[in-house]
C-alpha cells in the first residue's frame, strides 16, 4: 500500500511529498515550478504532483537536490505550513463543534483527482479547503469514479467528442484506508438479493480528510463493480446506488473509522440517504424507535440546495424505491411507505414520483440555498411541503457560495494582496478583508493588471498550441498559436457548462456585429472562451460547435481563441487573467454561479445578467448589469428568441458605450483611473463578501454550531428530549382538529394602536403546545431585492373563557400603521425545542 513513505525523496525534497499529496495546495504557488522542472508534459497535461514523483527517475531528483534555491523555497513551505496547521484554526478558538460530515456526490479540488463535472464539484472542493484553512473540524465524504468526468476534445468540424480518462487509484493522490488490523477497509451494505462492498480511499485536503468509496472490489460481482464507475452515470436504478452508497455507505465507513460526525451536512440532495442511515444507527445504539432516532438526529442534518429548477433534482419512480426501501424497513420492522413518504411532494399526494430532495429536507432542521434570490425560489419549489404556510415562511434560508481564494488567485494577485495585508501574512493566511487594496496608487494596480493578463495570454497561447498539435496542425499553424493575443488588449473571458439556461452562446447571437466590436481599430476587444456540454445535452454541443467554429473564422483567428476542455487549471489561468468577466444566465435559472467570484480578488470586473450571486451584489460602482433590475421573479418559462434578442442587444451596447470607452479612457501615465476606479470596488467590497472563509464562517454560526446544540440536546440522557418531542408531536396530530377559534374582537384607531381580543378552543391540546399568532404579508419592497419579512406578534393569553372547556382569550396591540384587516390570527404548534414548520406544518389560520 502506498504512503509518503515510499517516495523515496533525497534530504531537502522532502517536503514535496506533502505538496504533492496534499489538495489543499492545488493552488498556483512559486513551487510549482518545480513540477515543471521535474517533468513539463506531465505536469502540463495533468497537473498532478503525485504522478510526476512516482515517474521521477532518483538521479533527476538528486541533481535538483544540488539547487539550493529550490530545496530552501520548498524547506520555507513545509514551515510556513507546519506552522499554520499547528496553531489553532478560527474555528477551534471559537466554537465548539466535534465533527461535521460533509456528503457531496462530486469534488473538484484539483485536476489530479478528476471526480467533478463543475460548479457543485468546484464548490464543494473549495468547501474543503476553506474548511482546513479555518480549522473546521470536517470531514468529506463522497464517491471515487473509475472514470473521470468526460474530457472534451473537438472534432474537426467543431462538434465535441467526448473521451472518458481512466483514473487509476495507482497514480492518484489518494490513499487506501487500513482498518484496525492494518487490512483493507471493507465497508458491507446489503442491497436487494446480494452485499455490495466498497472500499475506502482517503484524500488529504490540508487539516480535512476527504473519504471516497467505490465498488470496484473483486468481491462484487462484474456488474455490482461498475456502479461507481462513472459520475451521474445514466439509468434510475444505477443513480439510485449511487446515492445510496453515499449516504448509507459513506455513513457507514465513517462509523467504522469511528469518526462520529455531530453534524451531517448534504451538498445537495444526492447525499440523502444519511439521513436514514444516520436515523437507523440512533436507533440501534440508544434501544429507541425509528421515530424518536429521526427526531433526535434531524436537529443535526444540514441540507443545501442547489437547483433553481424542481425538474433539477433527482426523482426515483415509487416502485423502484420501494423495492430497495423495503429491504431496510423489513429488517428494521418499518414500513417502507413511512420512508416514501419522505420523499414525496406532499404527504398525501401518492402520484408523484419520490424525489430525493424532499427526503433530504424532511430530514432536515438546516436547509438553505446558496444566493439570496434562490431561497426565494427555492420556497416556491418547497412550498408543497408546508400546505397553507405562506411562501415567505417556508423555511429555507441562504448562504450565498463563496470561492477558496487562494485556489482561484494568481502569484500576483497573491503578491499584491500580501503586499497589502497588515502584518507579513503568507499565501496561507492572507487576510482579504483587509481592504488595503484601495490604497494601492492606480499605477501599481494597473501594472499588476497587466501582469495577471499577461500571464493568461502565455497560458492561452501554450494551451492553444498544444491543443493544435494534438488536432495535427501545421508546424507553422502551431508557431502562429504561440503568437496570438496581445497583451495590452481589452480581455473578455466567457467559460462556462453550455448549456440553455446559461445561454453559453448569446454573445455569438449576431456574430457580425461581435467581430466589429472585436476588430475595432483603435479599441480592440479579444475573447478567450471555453465551454463543455453535458454528453446528453444536444442543444448545448450546438453551442460549444458554434463557439468553435466562431473561432476558426480567419478574420479573428488572432483575437479569438476557443480553449478546450474547461477545467480548474483553465478556470485558475482564466479567471485569474481576464478584464471582463461576462456571465449571461436566464434569470433565476442560476442558483448562484461561482465563475464570476473568482475574478474578485484579481481585479477582473464582471458584467452578468441579474441572477445568482449578482443579484446581490451588484452596484453600478463595482461592475455591469445585463438587462433590467427585474424585482418580480419571472418563472423559468420566460426562455424565448425574442428575450435573447433583446439582451443581445443591450450586451453589444454595454460593451461598446460603456465597458471599452472605459478601458480605453487613458490619463497622462496611460492609466484608466475610471476602470481602476472599478477595480478598486470590486476588489475591496466583493472579494471578502464572496470568499470561502465568509461562506464557511455563516456555515458554522448560522448552521452548524447551532446544529450540534440542537443534536446533542435531544440526544442526551437515553434521547429523553427527542422522546418528549415525539409524545408533543403525537397529542399535536391527534388533537389539532379540535383547535378553532371563537369571537374576535378589534378595538382602537388608526391614529394609534389596534387591539386585537380573540377566543380560541383547544379541545384536548396543551396550551403550552400551540402559540396564537397576528400575522400580516410583508409591504411591498422598498428597494432591490431587500428581505420580504411578514409580520409575526405573537399574542398573549389573557386568561380562560368562562364557562368553557379549554377556551382562552388571547391578545394583542399593533401600531395602527397598517389597517387592522391586513392582520390574520393563526395558532401554530409550539415546543421550545422543535422547529417550526420544518418539523410539524399544522396550522389554523382564522379565515
Ligand atoms: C468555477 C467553475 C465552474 C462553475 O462556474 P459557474 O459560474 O457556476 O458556471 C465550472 N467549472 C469549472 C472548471 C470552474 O472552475
Amino acid at each position: 500500500m502506498k504512503s509518503h513513505t515510499d517516495l523515496q525523496l533525497p534530504s531537502g525534497l522532502e517536503g514535496l511529498a506533502d505538496l504533492a499529496l496534499d489538495l489543499r495546495w492545488t493552488v498556483r504557488l512559486t513551487t510549482d515550478r518545480v513540477w515543471e522542472l521535474l517533468d513539463p508534459e506531465a505536469w502540463e497535461k495533468t497537473k498532478n504532483p503525485y504522478l510526476i514523483l512516482q515517474n521521477i527517475s532518483k538521479s533527476r531528483l538528486n541533481e535538483l537536490a544540488q539547487d539550493d534555491a529550490l530545496r530552501t523555497e520548498i524547506r520555507d513551505w513545509q514551515e510556513r505550513n507546519t506552522k499554520f496547521l499547528a496553531q489553532p484554526g478560527w474555528c477551534e478558538e471559537h466554537f465548539n463543534l466535534d465533527s461535521v460530515a460533509y456528503f457531496s456526490m462530486e469534488f473538484g479540488l484539483s485536476e489530479a483527482l478528476p471526480i467533478y463535472s463543475g460548479g457543485l464539484g468546484i464548490l464543494a472542493g473549495d468547501h474543503l479547503k476553506t474548511a482546513s484553512d479555518l480549522g473546521v473540524p470536517l470531514v468529506g465524504v463522497g464517491l471515487l469514479y473509475q472514470q473521470g468526468y468526460f474530457r472534451q476534445v473537438l472534432a474537426q468540424d467543431g462538434s465535441q467528442i467526448e473521451a472518458f480518462p481512466y483514473n487509476d487509484p495507482n497514480s492518484l493522490p489518494i490513499e487506501p484506508v487500513q482498518d484496525e488490523e492494518g487490512g483493507r477497509l471493507r465497508i458491507k451494505i446489503s442491497l436487494p438479493g446480494r452485499h455490495l462492498y466498497l472500499r475506502v480511499w482517503r484524500a488529504q485536503v490540508g487539516r480535512v480528510n476527504l473519504f471516497l468509496l467505490d465498488s470496484n472490489d473483486p468481491l462484487n460481482s462484474p456488474w455490482d463493480r461498475a456502479i461507481t464507475a462513472s459520475l451521474y452515470a445514466p439509468g434510475q436504478e444505477l443513480r439510485l446506488i449511487q446515492e445510496i452508497i453515499l449516504g448509507v455507505g459513506g455513513w457507514l465507513a465513517l462509523k467504522k473509522m469511528g469518526i462520529k460526525p455531530i453534524v451531517c451536512h448534504m451538498n445537495e440532495g444526492h447525499a440523502a440517504f444519511v439521513v436514514l442511515a444516520r436515523a437507523y444507527s440512533f436507533m440501534h445504539e440508544e434501544g429507541c424507535s425509528f421515530l424518536e432516532a429521526l427526531w433526535a438526529t434531524r436537529a443535526g442534518n444540514v441540507f443545501t440546495t442547489h437547483t433553481p429548477v424542481e425538474a433539477g433534482f433527482d426523482r426515483f419512480d415509487r416502485d423502484l424505491l420501494k423495492k430497495y426501501a423495503k429491504h431496510y424497513t423489513d429488517a428494521q420492522g418499518l414500513f417502507p411507505n413511512d420512508l416514501v413518504i419522505m420523499g414525496l411532494k406532499t404527504e398525501k399526494d401518492y402520484s408523484s414520483p419520490f424525489n430525493i430532495a424532499f427526503l433530504a429536507i424532511s430530514g432536515s432542521c438546516f436547509v438553505n440555498g446558496v444566493s439570496r434570490l434562490h431561497a426565494q425560489v427555492s420556497k416556491r419549489i418547497f412550498q408543497s411541503r408546508y400546505p397553507r404556510w405562506p411562501e415567505n415562511e417556508v423555511p429555507i434560508d441562504y448562504i450565498t457560495n463563496g470561492v477558496h481564494i487562494p485556489t482561484w488567485d494568481s502569484p500576483v494577485a497573491q503578491r499584491l494582496w500580501s503586499l497589502s495585508c497588515p502584518t507579513g501574512c503568507g499565501p496561507e493566511s492572507i487576510d482579504y478583508e483587509a481592504g488595503k487594496i484601495a490604497r494601492q496608487s492606480d499605477q501599481d494596480i494597473w501594472n499588476f493588471r497587466a501582469l495577471a493578463r499577461k500571464d493568461l495570454i502565455d497560458y492561452a497561447r501554450r494551451r492553444h498550441a498544444r491543443q493544435m498539435q494534438e488536432h495535427g496542425a501545421s508546424p507553422e499553424e502551431i508557431e502562429a498559436a504561440r503568437h496570438v493575443l496581445d497583451p495590452n488588449t481589452l480581455t473578455i473571458g466567457f467559460a462556462r457548462r453550455a448549456t440553455a439556461y446559461k445561454r453559453t452562446n448569446l454573445l455569438l447571437r449576431d456574430e457580425e456585429k461581435l467581430v466589429s466590436i472585436l476588430t475595432n481599430h483603435d479599441r480592440p476587444v479579444q475573447l478567450l472562451m471555453a465551454a463543455k456540454a453535458h454528453p446528453a445535452d444536444i442543444a448545448g454541443k450546438e453551442m460549444v460547435k458554434q463557439m468553435a467554429n466562431f473561432a476558426d473564422r480567419p478574420d479573428i483567428t488572432d483575437r479569438v481563441i476557443f480553449l478546450e476542455d474547461y477545467d480548474i487549471d483553465l478556470a485558475q489561468h482564466l479567471q485569474a487573467g481576464v478584464d471582463l468577466w461576462i456571465n449571461t444566465p436566464l434569470r433565476p435559472n442560476e442558483a448562484c454561479g461561482t465563475s464570476g467570484m473568482k475574478v474578485l480578488a484579481n481585479g477582473g470586473l464582471n458584467l452578468s445578467t441579474l441572477d445568482g450571486w449578482w443579484d446581490e451584489a451588484y452596484e453600478p460602482r463595482v461592475g455591469w448589469l445585463l438587462g433590467d433590475e427585474g424585482d418580480e421573479i419571472e418563472s423559468p418559462a420566460g426562455f424565448g428568441p425574442e428575450r435573447d434578442d433583446l439582451d443581445a442587444r443591450n450586451l453589444y451596447r454595454l460593451l461598446e458605450e460603456e465597458v471599452i470607452p472605459l478601458f480605453y479612457q487613458r490619463d497622462d501615465q496611460g492609466v484608466p483611473s475610471s476602470w481602476v476606479a472599478k477595480i478598486k470596488a470590486s476588489m475591496t467590497e466583493l472579494t471578502p463578501r464572496y470568499s470561502g472563509n465568509r461562506m464557511m464562517k455563516e456555515y458554522v454560526e448560522k448552521v452548524y454550531q447551532p446544529a450540534a446544540d440542537a443534536y446533542r440536546k435531544r440526544a442526551k440522557e437515553g434521547a429523553k428530549l427527542a422522546k418528549e418531542l415525539v409524545g408533543w408531536q403525537k397529542r399535536i396530530n391527534q388533537c389539532w382538529r379540535g383547535v378553532h377559534f371563537g369571537h374576535l374582537k378589534v378595538t382602537g384607531d388608526e391614529e394609534d394602536r389596534w387591539h386585537f381580543q380573540i377566543e380560541i378552543y383547544l379541545g384536548d391540546v396543551y396550551p403550552d403546545d400551540i402559540q396564537v399568532e397576528l400575522y400580516a404579508d410583508p409591504l411591498p419592497q422598498s428597494s432591490r431585492g431587500e428581505q420580504m419579512k411578514p409580520a409575526r406578534i405573537l399574542m398573549d393569553q389573557r386568561g380562560t373563557l368562562t364557562g368553557s372547556v379549554n377556551g382562552f382569550v388571547y391578545c394583542a396591540d399593533v401600531p395602527a400603521n397598517r389597517h387592522a384587516e391586513d392582520y390574520t390570527p393563526r395558532i401554530v404548534p409550539y415546543h421550545p425545542d422543535a422547529f417550526i414548520p420544518q418539523e410539524d406544518s399544522h396550522i389554523l389560520w382564522m379565515r
